[in-house]
C-alpha cells in the first residue's frame, strides 16, 4: 500500500445487501463490482457464505466471487460464519476472509448459535484450514459489537480486548474492531484502539468497520486513523440501513468517506467522479431502496482532485 495512505474497503455487496430484502440479481451485483474496482477500489467485500436458508440474499456469493476475481488488481473478500462457510470461501478462491466474532456472548448466541468457547474452538479450525492451503487466504477475525450491543447494553472493554488477544492465539492474521451496533463515539474509538494495539500489536489491528446509524460515523473514522488504523470499511450509498433504526443510515456511506480522506489530503486511490456514478446502478436495480450521502446530493467541491 505504498501509493495510498488508506484502504476504503467496500462492503455494500456483503453487508448492504444482506440487510435488505430486495435480492439483488447476480448480474447487476457483477456490474457493481466492476464499475467500482474501475472507480479504484483495490478491496471489495462481495458476499458471505451463509445457507441460502439464513440470507437467500446471499445465496450467489460463489458465482460473485467468481466473477470479482477476474478484475485485475482487486483483492476479492467474503464473510463467513463458520468452518463450513470457510470451506466454501477457500474454494471459491476468495482472497480475504473475514469472520465476525460477537464480545457480546448473548448476540453472538443469537447470531450464530456459539458461545465464545465454542467460538474460538471454530476460529482455530479455520485457521489450520487456511493454513493447509497452497496459497492462503488472509484470515482475520472481526471483534463484533465491540463498542456496545442492542441486547447487552456496553460491552466491557476488557473483554474486547482479551478477546481480541485470544482470536490472534487461534491463529487468525489479524483482527479489527466493528461497531456493529452504531454506537461508537471518537472517544471510545480512540481509546479502543489503543487498548487493542497495546494487547496485540500495531501490526495486527488495522481495520475498522464503522456505522453511521446515528451520525458519529466519520467522526470515529477519523479518530481510528489518528491512531494508526489504515483500512476502513463503508457501503454504497450506506445501501441497508438499519433495521432498528428507520431512516438512519447503516454503514458508513463510502461516496462521503472518500470525499473526506482525499480533501485532507489521505491517498484513496479512487476517482471520486466515477465513484458518484457507480450509484446509478443501484438506484437502478434497487429503486425502492433509500441510497444515503451528502457528497451525493451536494456534489464535490470546486476544483476538487482536478489537481
Ligand atoms: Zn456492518
Amino acid at each position: 500500500m505504498t501509493d495510498i495512505d488508506i484502504l476504503v474497503s467496500e462492503v455494500g455487496p456483503r453487508d448492504g445487501l444482506q440487510s435488505i430484502d430486495a435480492i439483488l440479481p447476480t448480474a447487476v451485483k457483477n456490474a457493481w463490482i466492476k464499475a467500482q474496482a474501475a472507480a479504484g477500489f483495490r478491496e471489495i467485500e462481495v458476499g458471505s457464505f451463509v445457507p441460502p436458508s439464513v440470507l437467500p440474499q446471499m445465496a450467489d456469493t460463489a458465482d460473485v466471487v467468481r466473477a470479482a476475481l477476474e478484475l485485475p488488481g482487486l483483492d476479492v473478500a467474503v464473510l463467513v460464519p463458520n468452518l463450513r462457510g470457510a470451506q466454501d470461501a477457500i474454494e471459491s478462491g476468495a482472497h480475504k476472509i473475514s469472520i465476525p466474532f460477537s464480545v457480546s456472548e448473548t448476540h453472538s448466541l443469537k447470531n450464530v448459535r456459539r458461545n465464545h468457547e465454542q467460538m474460538f474452538a471454530e476460529v482455530s479450525k479455520i485457521s489450520e484450514l487456511v493454513a493447509q492451503q497452497p496459497q492462503p487466504p488472509h484470515f482475520e477475525a472481526g471483534l463484533s459489537t465491540a463498542f456496545g450491543c442492542t441486547i447487552e447494553g456496553p460491552v466491557s472493554e476488557d473483554l474486547v480486548v482479551a478477546s481480541a488477544e485470544r482470536l490472534m492465539q487461534c491463529g487468525v492474521a489479524e483482527v479489527g474492531l466493528s461497531d456493529t451496533t452504531g454506537y461508537a463515539n471518537p472517544a471510545q474509538v480512540t481509546r479502543l484502539v489503543r487498548k487493542v494495539q497495546a494487547a496485540v500489536g500495531k501490526e495486527n489491528i488495522n481495520g475498522v468497520h464503522l456505522h453511521n446509524t446515528r451520525g458519529l460515523g466519520l467522526a470515529n473514522v477519523l479518530a481510528a486513523i489518528e491512531e494508526g488504523i489504515t483500512t476502513v470499511d463503508s457501503s454504497l450509498g450506506g445501501i441497508g440501513g438499519c433495521p432498528f433504526a428507520p431512516g438512519a443510515s447503516g454503514n458508513i456511506v463510502t461516496e462521503d468517506l472518500v470525499f473526506m480522506l482525499e480533501a485532507m489530503g489521505l491517498r484513496t486511490g479512487i476517482d471520486i467522479d466515477k465513484l458518484l456514478a457507480v450509484r446509478n446502478i443501484l438506484s437502478t436495480a434497487l429503486p425502492d431502496e433509500p441510497l444515503y450521502g451528502f457528497i451525493p446530493d451536494a456534489g464535490v467541491p470546486k476544483g476538487f482532485q482536478e489537481q
